[in-house]
């Protein structure tokens, strides 16, 4: 498309990509990653992203982020960043838009009780698990499974992977053996979601009464930038002393990675695409504000993640996803017949040959759970006079 010609050398163009693993007719009003952009928007895992979280659970209040508008925040803050540096604001806009769509319920509690549950039969990854969603579970097209997407865009939603897995994946795995960099779109995809939930993580934790300012004051940069705001603003209080406190921390941390990333490409000497592949990750924080966000995200660890009033949902959580796993392996006939392996083909599944197929179909089954879904699920299983 015609917009590409006005990005930066080093920006992805579709024109330039290896494309879709099936090959389709050229988009006519929208570039190629538009298109993706597009596609995922309108996807079923997207919309579960609404009741979907991340350290609250979706009942526990209607302010809080799901992982909807964490993903819509992420795409935002990555889209203002890519405009600076004359990056491909489609592909950054649709890979921060899928970033999460592998991501079962109840946020790492629920990441981690499956991923121990499916420890026999290759485990379980979210990252892995976005890539499976629009490479092969969504069932929009007459063509093919998943959604088709661009090279790019998948390889910026695979953002960790083991070197089995790469192995395993093909193309979008080649760079972690090769030990290579994704295109900027995708590290910066990955740094954006590291400014988003920081910031909002503070946010909610304020909102819940789990964090408390004075509490937040040990954090340097959130005390300097409080500082600032009550500066301009003499005794401001409430919300709007918090929102004033944030967004001056988003800011701050959007104009060191432009700054920062802008220096790196320079004295990378950077010009293509394949320049950006074998330099060192180049979208980077400078290091003063790789230490800021280093003790933000230990305060955090410490003070949220770790508070007991969570820790009693990550528990529950927990047990959810373990009780539904085993309920589900031990019997696959309670599981709707999409899910049983055989039952297409009209024969019953073994309750007692737990395959790694099966289990692979349990896990997709539960990933693909938003929060009340699986409560629900788990009440229908567990609990006598439900249905
Ligand atoms: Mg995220």
């Amino acid at each position: 498309m015609n917009a590409e010609t006005a990005l930066a050398s080093y920006a992805a163009r579709s024109s330039a990509s290896p494309g879709r693993r099936f090959a389709e007719a050229p988009a006519t009003s929208r570039s190629e990653f538009q298109r993706d952009r597009d596609r995922i928007v309108h996807c079923t895992a997207f919309r579960r992203l609404e009741y979907k979280t991340q350290v609250f659970v979706n009942h526990e209040g209607d302010l809080f982020r799901t992982r909807l508008t964490h993903s819509i925040e992420v795409a935002q803050i990555a889209r203002s960043i890519a405009r600076n540096l004359g990056l491909n604001e489609d592909l950054v806009e649709a890979i921060s838009l899928a970033h999460d769509l592998g991501h079962t319920p109840f946020g790492h509690a629920g990441q981690d009780a499956l991923n121990a549950c499916m420890k026999d039969y290759g485990g379980f990854e979210h990252n892995l698990q976005s890539l499976r969603v629009v490479d092969r579970l969504e069932e929009r097209y007459g063509a093919f499974d998943g959604l088709n997407l661009m090279f790019e865009t998948r390889e910026g939603v695979l953002k960790h992977c083991s070197l089995p897995n790469a192995a395993r994946l093909g193309d979008v795995g080649r760079r972690f053996i090769e030990r290579k960099q994704p295109t900027l779109e995708a590290q910066l995809a990955n740094l954006a979601d590291e400014i988003a939930y920081n910031n909002h993580d503070i946010d909610d934790g304020l909102r819940s009464g789990l964090l408390t300012i004075p509490q937040l004051d040990e954090v340097d940069f959130f005390a300097r930038n409080r500082r600032e705001v009550e500066l301009v603003f003499p005794g401001i209080t409430g919300r709007r002393a918090i929102n004033e406190t944030v967004r001056r921390m988003i800011n701050a941390l959007i104009v060191d990675v432009i700054a920062t990333s802008r220096e790196n490409i320079l004295a990378a000497k950077i010009h293509t695409v394949d320049d950006v592949r074998n330099a060192p990750p180049l979208i980077t924080f400078s290091s003063a504000m790789q230490d800021e966000a280093a003790t933000l995200k230990r305060f955090l660890r410490r003070n949220l993640y770790q508070h007991f009033q969570v820790n009693r949902m990550t528990s529950k959580a927990r047990r959810v996803v373990t009780e539904l796993f085993g309920a589900f392996i031990n019997e696959p006939v309670l599981l709707p017949p999409d899910y049983q392996v055989g039952a297409a083909s009209g024969e019953a599944p073994s309750p007692d040959t737990a395959t790694a197929e099966q289990a692979r179909k349990v896990s997709d089954y539960i990933a693909g759970m938003t929060d009340r879904y699986a409560m629900r699920e788990h009440r229908r299983l567990f609990t006598v006079g439900e249905i």
